[in-house]
């Protein structure tokens, strides 16, 4: 979408034909809270907003504040009519993680750090009376007081700190008595709601807009502590009407005969563990951003045939360590599998691989890998740089070993060689589109220890490699206590090949 600032110190930024979620144009506005001095929102005509920012700004202040509002309007699906909107939507009643600090205490020499307890917050009337103005008030419930502790709003708070209410964080300081409420673990979009009504309770303007009912005390279900662990092993239990805890970390779904991954489950912030082994996942989501925090993935005895490019370079590439893809049905992991640059744990058994990935070599984390029943033939090269604790490759179809054996097909590039040669080695983004007929033969690159890649003009050389020079405790490939298998090298050129001869086991050389 367009962004046009004109100059400074006043800047007019037109965002149009900005398809806009109700919430993004609060983000806007609170994001640009502290640095305008004056602003205003405004809209005219469909689809098209103004940011107007007034005052002695630089053009780098500026430069920041466009892009925050760029990147929350970017993000909205839905249409611009709705603006209006959520600036009446408030909360009255959010349950989160809330700390009481007194602020007084500290003057008598004692710490006023306390332990976050689950907390209802509401706001409303103490009584039924009709003075609504000065008859507000905030409540919060806790297990421990479900009837709560009341702090009356108006003139009463004498401080907000919503720097991390993105994150779902804000203190609320009071007046009388001398309290900061600390509030954590808060849905965000809920906590802005319930600051918006604070806020007009403390001036005591706008209340006439919303109803206020009596606060009444929380039911035990409402204060519970967060469930951070949900097991499900029968259809029967599965959440169809309601949604799973939003603060669960761990979550198993065993026999529930999943055919797709629940996209309510990548909607779980605070995930860390998922496992739904056991069931018939077919194809895998490609977008992991809800669950940034997703350490764990089992997914064994499965349907898998496919691993996707963009589960691999997802914000999984990131965040996984532990990966369980045993009892599937995957015949080939592409090179970008290896995108997965902090595993630790891979499991790959009673799969239908023939080769595990080239670049396998790159995963320099990893220490635990089992592949045991698979068809490999041939380890692929980088595998020697592996320093792996545990190693499985039990009953596969690993080649004779015998004299190193090399092919020599190096010639010199084609046209379309050396082209391929550049795009994969610049790592150039491509698509079918892109490149046309090019495409297969990009898709049939091999890698090269150099880091470079091959294609037809390539050194294919087959050595014999010691996995006691891998691991240190690893099993033998069968039940004979082998444990010497083939490694399979392409070379990109003469020199590589020479340097390669000379040292098998030699790491990436880049
Ligand atoms: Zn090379």
């Amino acid at each position: 979408m367009p962004l046009v600032p004109r100059s400074t110190p006043e800047t007019n930024v037109q965002l149009s034909g900005a398809a806009l979620k109700p919430d993004t144009v609060l983000s806007v506005v609170s994001s640009s809270w502290p640095v305008c001095r004056n602003k205003q929102l405004l809209r005219e005509g469909r689809g098209t907003v103004f940011a107007k920012i007034e005052g002695s700004r630089s053009r780098n202040e500026s430069r920041v504040l466009l892009k925050t509002l760029t990147l929350a309007l970017s993000s909205g699906p839905s249409m611009a009519e709705k603006i209006e909107a959520p600036i009446t939507k408030y909360n009255m009643r959010i349950t989160c993680d809330v700390d009481v600090c007194n602020r007084l205490l500290p003057s008598f020499n004692i710490s006023s750090i306390g332990k976050p307890s689950r907390t209802q917050i509401s706001v409303g009337k103490k009584t039924g009376g009709v003075s609504k103005v000065d008859d507000v008030y905030l409540m919060l419930c806790t297990k421990q007081d479900r009837n709560g502790a009341k702090y009356k709003l108006k003139g009463n708070i004498e401080k907000f700190f919503t720097k991390y209410v993105a994150e779902g964080k804000a203190t609320i300081r009071f007046k009388n008595p001398p309290h900061d409420v600390c509030i954590s673990k808060a849905d965000p979009i809920q906590l802005k709601g319930l600051l918006r009504i604070l806020v007009m309770g403390c001036k005591g303007e706008g209340l006439e807009k919303v109803t206020l009912s009596i606060l009444t005390p929380a039911s035990t279900k409402q204060v519970e502590k967060l469930k951070t662990t949900l097991t499900i092993t029968s259809r029967r239990d599965y959440p169809l009407t309601t949604n799973f805890p939003s603060g669960l970390k761990t979550l198993t779904i065993h026999q529930c005969s999943l055919k797709k991954v629940d996209s309510r489950i990548l909607q779980l912030r605070h995930l860390t563990k998922l496992d739904l082994s056991h069931n018939h996942l077919q194809d895998l989501p490609e977008n992991f951003a809800g669950v940034p925090l997703l350490a764990e993935l089992v997914l064994s005895d499965n349907q898998i045939a496919v691993i996707p490019r963009a589960f691999c370079i997802s914000s999984l590439s990131e965040s996984l360590t532990h990966l369980d893809l045993s009892k599937n049905r995957l015949q080939l992991l592409k090179p970008y599998f290896c995108k997965l640059r902090n595993l630790i744990t891979l499991k790959l058994d009673y799969n239908e691989l023939v080769v595990l990935p080239s670049g396998i070599g790159k995963l320099c984390q990893l220490s635990y890998l089992t592949a045991a029943n698979n068809h490999l033939k041939t380890l692929p090269v980088g595998f020697t740089s592996l320093k792996l604790s545990h190693l499985d490759l039990d009953s596969n179809e690993f080649l004779e070993t015998g004299p190193d054996t090399a092919i020599n097909r190096l010639s010199v590039p084609n046209l379309i060689e050396c082209c391929a040669r550049t795009i994969a080695k610049q790592r150039i983004p491509f698509t079918q589109n892109d490149v046309g007929p090019l495409y297969d033969y990009l898709t049939t690159r091999r890698l090269c220890l150099c880091g470079g890649y091959s294609f037809q003009s390539h050194v294919h050389y087959l050595t014999s490699v010691d996995l006691r020079r891998v691991t240190t405790t690893g099993m033998a490939v069968d039940s004979s206590g082998r444990m010497c298998v083939p490694c399979e090298a392409f070379l990109c050129s003469q020199a590589c090949f020479e340097r390669y001869k000379k040292n098998p086991y030699a790491t990436m050389w880049k």
